[in-house]
């Protein structure tokens, strides 16, 4: 039976962690603003649980809502506002957008001024992955499930690892931060041909995909380490319930260690967020 990565734990360590540092700060406490656009319900959630963790943490956090028919002209004044205020040391802009600024999300994020992008989402940052830069700042959901193989003692390097999903929020940037810790990467999307065979091979699975239960156990080579990052409400015995990527129990039987969903890489999101807030604020 597969380990248990526990990202609620591993959540709460880094967040007491986090928590005593920031109390020892005498003046101004670390900020992030936090920007939703619409009434997506998942969203508002996901921002609220984010204030609320800034809360514990001592992060001071601001929020500003705007509605779905929001222009792109006036997002921007919002973000442009963020920039320029020495209280906010993140800029996190909720995603998804609305249906008619979804085109231009990249070219909205990249009015984030880098060194407030606390995401990590902009052409810059990202381009500082590439060249593995330093001072990149780190995609938050990536570094989470890079923060729990390294808190589990799973080093990437020189193993075959497989992603599943190429987005610009997931995919790529895990990738590339696999590939910065010396792993040897395969990117999969829809379009590869014979997944199956991918997953044999693979050491260490990053399943991010949307698609409920996707991989089964069966799969999947025997003691691979599985991060699944896939988040997918679905009704099971007349009740709703969040299941991953990965069919988590054929999945357990055959790996060394697995995230589960809920309770896996969603809470390390949350902790990899206050994380960069406050190494953001550092440099401020
Ligand atoms: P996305 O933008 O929709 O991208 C999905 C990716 O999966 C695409 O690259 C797509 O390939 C690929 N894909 C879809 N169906 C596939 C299939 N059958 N076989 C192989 N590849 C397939 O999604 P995302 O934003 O990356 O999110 C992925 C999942 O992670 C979602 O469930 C999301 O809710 C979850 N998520 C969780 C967290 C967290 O904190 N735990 C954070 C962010 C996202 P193409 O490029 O070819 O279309």
């Amino acid at each position: 039976m597969a380990k248990i990565i526990d990202g609620k734990e591993t959540a709460q360590q880094i967040k007491a962690e986090l928590q005593k540092k920031i109390s020892t700060i005498s003046g101004r406490k670390p900020g992030l603003a936090v920007i939703i656009v619409g009434d997506d319900k998942a969203s508002h959630y996901y921002v609220g649980s984010k204030q609320k963790a800034c809360a514990e943490v001592g992060i001071e956090s601001f929020k500003t809502e705007l509605g779905s028919q929001t222009s792109k002209e006036e997002l921007v004044q919002v973000i442009k506002g963020y920039n320029a205020d020495e209280k906010v040391d993140g800029i996190l802009l909720q995603l998804p957008l609305p249906d008619a600024l979804r085109p231009s999300t990249q070219e909205i994020i990249d009015t984030i001024l880098a060194d407030k992008d606390v995401d990590g989402l902009t052409t810059v940052n990202l381009g500082k992955l590439v060249s593995k830069a330093p001072d990149a700042i780190e995609p938050c959901t990536p570094k989470g499930c890079m923060e729990l193989l390294k808190r589990y003692g799973i080093n990437p390097s020189g193993k075959k690892a497989l992603v599943l999903g190429r987005s610009i929020l997931v995919g790529k940037p895990i990738s590339l931060l696999l590939n910065n810790a010396n792993a040897t990467v395969t990117m999969a999307h829809s379009r590869t041909e014979n997944i199956e065979a991918e997953l044999k091979e693979a050491d260490i699975i990053v399943a991010a995909i949307g698609q409920a239960e996707f991989i089964n156990g069966s799969s999947i080579k025997e003691d691979a380490v599985v991060i699944d990052v896939g988040i997918n409400a679905i009704e099971r015995g007349g009740k709703r319930v969040i299941v991953g990527d990965v069919e988590f129990v054929s999945a357990e039987n055959r790996a060394s260690f697995i995230t589960p969903v809920p309770g896996g890489v969603g809470p390390m999101t949350v902790a990899m967020l206050l994380q960069n807030t406050f190494e953001l604020f550092q440099k401020h």
